[in-house]
């Protein structure tokens, strides 16, 4: 058994070696415990609703690289979440910057980038409700990362991070992506993308055309010229074509 105290309260607490998390007896708060370093459990509150962060996905969606009709995609199933992750403070080249890193195991996409909004953090106890959301419980050891970061430590701390994970279903497949709770930024590894093949094709036959114009004007007789028109307004009309169609 070792003695510590709250980083709160002050309350001493003891716990058994190897032992990663403990709550205060005395005030409740959380405590995460790497090593010999004890630390506090923060939490973001979420400020987009599940409705809301269903519109972000919408908007998201109806973006010019995102397939057609993927704003229409069916939604399967929107998951709540705190997510943990560390956050270094590191100092490097006299400016402090914070590394984010994932604490738990995951394939979800963006856990690397987020970005904790100054001041949202509240120290999470008992008296922090966390709702219908589910609180994932870390798996992975701060000491993982430790070796790898620039810089010095000035300090470290778990957070749990807001997320909606929403799983939709386009053209029979399925996809998932991570809204952030607190600031609804949209994290998506793989998604279903416009294609680029028919502007492709479109672009060929167009450069064909306003080359063969332009040699041909040259060449053989100025009435040629009025390829390379015909090129720019095949590019032109058929781009327009098949960006409503596809
Ligand atoms: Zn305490």
């Amino acid at each position: 058994m070792v003695t510590m105290n709250c980083p709160k309260c002050g309350a001493p607490f003891e716990y058994e070696p190897g032992m990663r998390f403990k709550k205060c007896d005395y005030c409740g708060t959380m405590i995460y415990i790497d090593k010999s370093r004890v630390m506090f459990y923060y939490i973001i509150p979420f400020s987009l609703n599940s409705q809301q962060a269903t519109e972000v996905f919408r908007r998201w969606a109806a973006g010019s690289t995102k397939a057609k009709g993927l704003d229409a995609a069916q939604i399967k199933s929107i998951k709540k979440m705190y997510f943990p992750v560390y956050r270094f403070v590191r100092r490097i080249n006299g400016r402090e910057e914070d590394v984010i890193k994932p604490a738990k195991t995951t394939l979800l996409p963006g856990m690397s980038n987020l970005k904790i909004p100054p001041g949202d953090m509240r120290i999470f106890d008992d008296k922090y409700d966390t709702g219908d959301a589910e609180v994932i419980q870390p798996d992975t050891s701060m000491d993982a990362y430790l070796g790898n970061l620039p810089g010095e430590a000035k300090e470290q701390e778990i957070v749990y991070f807001p997320l909606y994970e929403i799983r939709y279903v386009f053209n029979g497949q399925e996809y998932n992506v991570l809204i952030d709770g607190s600031s609804g930024e949209v994290f998506s590894s793989y998604y279903p993308t416009r294609s680029s093949a028919p502007y492709l094709l479109l672009a060929v036959i167009a450069f064909v055309l306003a080359m063969a114009g332009a040699a041909g004007g040259v060449m053989i007789s100025g009435v040629l010229w009025f390829l390379v028109l015909a090129g720019f307004l095949v590019g032109g009309i058929g781009g327009y074509f098949i960006a409503k169609k596809f």
